[in-house]
Formats: C-alpha cells, structure tokens, sequence
C-alpha cells in the first residue's frame, strides 16, 4: 500500500482547504494511505477527516527553523517507507523534513526557491485568479495540468462530528443545546485587524440576537480575549469562551450553532465545513480566493476599489471595508437564512 506524506500548513482555514487535494489523491489512488505532519494546533482538523489515515505530530515552534529537531524527525520518517512528499507550506524550512526522511518524490510549490529540496515542482499561476482549494487540489495533477469542465467538480471540506459528544462539550462549556437557538460569534482573526469587523459592531449584533432570545457563544483565541470581551460586556449574558476552549471544543460547539457570524477566518471554514447557518464577514481578503465553501454561507463584501489588499492592517487608514458594513446589514443577512425567530416585542 503506497504511503503519502503530507506536510500541513500552519493555518486552520488552509488545513481544511486542503482538504479537496486529500480527496483527489484518493480518488487516483484508492489504495493510498495519506499521513499528515502536523502542528498540535491544527491536528484535530486532520483527525475529523476520513480521507487522512494518520496525523503525525510536527514538535515546531511557529517560525522556528529548529533544524536539528527537523533532521531528526526526518530520519525517524525514514522507516515508513512513504513514496511522495506534499509540502503545503511555502517556506524552505517545511521541506526539510521530506529531505531528510529521503522521500523519493518531492512535491509543492516552488515558495521561497526549493529546488533541490523538491524535485518535483509547480509554479504558481499569477494571470489566474484560483481559489485557495483549487490551488491545493492541483497537487494531485502532473505541473501544469488545467482541470477542465469536464472534470468531477472539487469536493467542499467537510469534517465528521459526533452529535452526542458535541452536546456534551457544549454543556461542559455551559451551554445547554435546545434551550434556545445558538449563535456562535467569532469577532477574531488572526491575520490582523483588517480582516475585523469592529467588536463594537458584534456587541451590537450580540445584544439585538439577545433581545429576540438567543443564546450567544463568543469564541476565539487567546489572542481574540479583548474583542470577545468587548462583545461580552456589551450583551449581558453572553459566555465568553474564547481562550477557554480547545480546538476540538471549538468544533463541537459550532457543530451545534444554529449561526454562526466571523470574519474571514479558521473558525469560519469550520462552520463552512460543519455545514451551520454562517454569516462571513470579508475586509482586506475576497471571498473569491478563499470563501466558506457551503450552501448554508452568506457572505458580505463590500469590494471596495482598493479591496482586496490582502494587509493586516489597512494601509489607508479609513478601513472602510469593514467599517461601512453595519449591524443592519449583517442582520439582514441572518434573516436571509431564515434563521432568526420574529422579534419578542
Ligand atoms: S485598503 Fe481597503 S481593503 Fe485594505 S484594509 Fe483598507 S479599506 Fe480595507
């Protein structure tokens, strides 16, 4: 049984759009058995897809080089006999496991020169304007293979669940499911500020879901405790998870939300891949390169003239892609869904 040996991206919205490259290889080569190399904090995307045999752990340290860790593990590699490497990332440095594990077909996009390191290597397509799923999926094509119309379409991400373990964690969380309709509020992203609409603005929306009797989960990160409190304080009542949850937590609580509202984010792609009720929220990106790929998903962009920048924070200051999209439009959109109950008064 041939071996493969994928190496994540560090992202967890670039983990799941991976996902249609695992489903390709697959659908090549049914006998093929896929290892991932991933960091902890993107593993558990990898653990809910069925196409992904084993996760193997990546022991690095975000932008760490750490060479001697990476000679060792690709040494250790070497027993699993795997025919092709995959390396997502664009850096020098994720190619260095595969090298050192003497994987005899290397693969990935040319990124910072890694030739040598790769030998067998695609070019990206600068004229063309391809989706981040469309730019992984064609991994699993010869370089320069065009998919055409007449090719099976790509398959969306999907992750697997389990609905009673969910419940549970839900509750552990202090959220009791079917009491009242749940929305999840992810109001961060780690890229930067400009891919935020304002917390101001998700308090807002927070506090008017309250009113017509919801109950409202904020999650994120650590990194996203101020805007998730922002958004706590303004809508009494509303439970602050974010820093509290692990990944895994994070999944099954969104796998119970009847909607959920973020930014251009991990935690949307999750929704995306859960299949929830989803409002998504774009500034500096587009939803063209990299949109929540389900039919449950609204998406908001304004596709201003300087839009998309694609910076972390916006270069001209006004940051008026976000700041022109008000609380009305977003709940437009979750009416849209026809996921909000009439109003109480
Ligand atoms: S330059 Fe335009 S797209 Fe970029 S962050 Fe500023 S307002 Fe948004």
């Amino acid at each position: 049984m041939p071996r493969v040996l994928v190496i994540a991206p560090n992202w967890i919205g670039d983990a799941l759009m991976a996902q249609p490259l695992f489903a390709m290889l697959r659908l090549k080569r049914p006998d093929l058995r896929i290892d991932v190399l991933a960091p902890e904090w993107v593993a558990p995307v990898f653990r809910r897809m069925p196409e992904i045999d084993e996760v193997l752990s990546a022991p690095f340290r975000h932008g760490a080089l750490q060479l001697k860790e990476r000679w060792r593990l690709g040494r250790a590699l070497r027993a699993r006999g795997h025919v092709q490497a995959i390396v997502l990332p664009n850096t020098w440095k994720a190619a260095l496991v595969p090298f050192f594990a003497d994987i005899p077909l290397r693969s990935g996009y040319a990124g910072e020169a890694r030739y040598g390191l790769l030998n067998l290597v695609y070019h990206k397509d600068r004229a063309a304007q391809v989706s981040m799923v469309e730019h992984y999926a064609r991994l699993a094509d010869a370089p320069g293979h065009s998919r055409t119309g007449r090719e099976a379409p790509l398959p969306d991400p999907r992750l697997t669940t389990d609905a009673a373990r969910a419940r549970a964690t839900a509750l552990r969380l202090g959220i009791a499911i079917g009491n009242a309709p749940l929305a999840v509020l992810c109001p961060g992203a780690e890229y930067g500020p400009a891919k935020r609409w304002p917390a101001a603005r998700y308090g807002a929306l927070a506090t008017n879901l309250v009113t017509k009797g919801w109950q409202i989960a904020v999650l994120g990160s650590s990194k996203d405790a101020l805007a998730c409190a922002e958004v706590a304080l303004a809508a009494p009542g509303v439970s602050d998870l974010s820093g509290r949850t692990t990944l895994d937590e994070a999944i099954d609580l969104i796998s119970c939300a009847d909607l959920v509202v973020s930014n251009d984010s991990g935690l949307m792609h999750v929704a995306a891949a859960l299949e929830r009720p989803q409002v998504a929220i774009f500034g500096s990106s587009s939803p063209d390169h990299t949109p929540p790929r389900s039919r449950h998903a609204r998406v908001i962009w304004l596709g201003m003239p300087c839009s998309p920048c694609y910076k972390p924070v916006c270069p001209l200051g006004h940051f008026r892609c976000m700041n022109d999209i008000g609380v009305e439009r977003v709940l437009s959109e979750c009416s849209a869904l026809a996921m909000l109950p009439e109003s109480a008064d």
